[in-house]
């Protein structure tokens, strides 16, 4: 008989980096998923803002089978159709003249980084290095995306850090302008952060943020892997606000479930992306650009982003009233269906204790940060799931305040 994984296999055979929950699912369909043992959840964890259209959406499921019958890889020593049809689909619905793929968020953000780099060096000379980002922010895990975020728990242990790298307050121009200068290369920011607490950029920090930039020369990268691609409701969150950066980073909903990244940007930067400064053997595989282009087309449309607005209103009115009754949020905030519910001081740092409850009582969810309650399902999630997650959620909140 063949072998069936359990969660003890995850201790014995993965490396120790990440806590799973107990529970494997091993299929899911919309808003539902199922586990080893055929129990059905909810799921308002979305895989991290990555499920966009759910599980095993029919129009991405035939974007796979059709390519995959067709061609999966060629590396960039030949182009392909996929790819120059994701980028053109890009190029079309945004500010950005140039696209460069690539399989992930971070690898997103650090061909950002190294193009920001590149750009101040062409046209402004060596000295013009100093990256600005925020605290708090999130922008990936290789050496360099995880020194420009601001969360030094992780960063920190792994020898010297790259340099040239300046951390200011989310939501504080004040505190930008004290670190902004000529020597500055460019601002990398999240429109909302996620990880740091789904935390909506003020209109006038952002329009500032942009004001600093065209004052001294330097570049405002939009890191989007996770407001992007419909979450926001609208294409990119950029859009929202009316503020255009010169980057853009693009990953988590692009693929709708299949690694994929994109870093967008003006012709006039781009440009200095010149042959051999950069590059990825995944960047541009066929068979994630078929897949990444079914599910851009699919979600920019009137009814798929009007859908994200309304479904946002209800997630708000759901948690509005459960909040009602329990009083454990002090705050309901996010924007389309980014989602986050600040944990009132009676539950402080306790978001984590919700998740497993949920989980029993049949829903996915996630936090963002100890305090955070985060919500980041299909952007086409049912009402009826909606209703029914939230049913499950209260129960689960019952239970924690009971347990108080
Ligand atoms: C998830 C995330 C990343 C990292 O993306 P990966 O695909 O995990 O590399 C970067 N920036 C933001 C804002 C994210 O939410």
């Amino acid at each position: 008989m063949s072998h069936t994984p359990s969660r003890q296999d995850f201790d014995h055979y993965m490396a120790p980096n990440y806590a799973p929950q107990q529970v494997i699912p091993v299929r899911g369909e919309g808003s539902r998923l199922w586990d080893q043992q055929g129990r059905e959840y909810i799921d308002f964890a979305g895989g991290i803002a990555v499920n966009s259209l759910g599980h095993c959406h029919p129009v991405l499921v035939e974007a796979l089978k059709d390519q995959g019958e067709k061609l999966w890889h060629l590396s960039n020593v030949f182009t392909n159709e996929p790819a120059l049809n994701l980028a053109k689909a890009l190029v079309d619905r945004t500010f950005a003249d140039k696209v460069f793929l690539c399989s992930s968020g971070g690898e997103a953000n650090e061909a950002a980084l190294k193009l920001a780099r590149r750009w101040a060096v062409d046209h402004h000379g060596e000295h013009k290095d100093k990256i600005i980002s925020f605290y708090q922010s999130f922008h990936g895990r290789t050496f360099f995306t995880v020194s420009v975020g601001g969360q030094p728990k992780y960063s920190q242990g792994f020898g010297p850090v790259p340099g040239g790298i300046l951390h200011a307050d989310y939501n504080d121009l004040e505190s930008v302008r004290k670190l902004v200068g000529d020597d500055t290369c460019a601002i990398m920011v999240e429109p909302m952060q996620g990880e740091g607490g789904i935390v909506p950029g003020k209109q006038d920090f952002l329009q500032g943020l942009r004001d600093l930039c065209d004052e001294h020369n330097a570049l405002l990268i939009f890191d989007e892997v996770q407001t992007g691609v419909g979450r926001s409701g609208e294409l990119y969150a950029y859009k929202n606000y009316g503020i255009t950066p010169d980057i853009l980073t693009s990953a988590k909903s692009l693929g709708g479930g299949f690694p994929v990244g994109a870093m967008l940007a003006t012709d006039a930067v781009a440009k200095s992306l010149v042959i051999g400064t950069h590059g990825s053997t995944y960047g541009g595989n066929a068979l994630a650009s078929a897949v990444a282009l079914a599910a851009v087309e699919f979600i920019d449309t009137p009814e798929v982003l009007e859908g994200v607005k309304k479904r946002h209103d209800l997630f708000r009115e759901h948690l509005e009233t459960i909040n009602r009754k329990h009083g454990v949020f002090k705050e309901i905030r996010g924007m389309g269906l980014l989602m986050g519910a600040q944990m009132s001081d009676a539950y402080e740092g306790r978001a984590k204790d919700i998740l497993p409850l949920a989980i029993e009582e049949g829903l996915m969810a996630l936090i963002a940060g100890p305090n955070v309650l985060r919500m980041a399902p299909s952007l086409v999630i049912p009402e009826a799931d909606i209703a029914e997650g939230m049913a499950r959620l209260e129960r689960a909140i019952e239970r924690l305040v009971a347990a108080a």
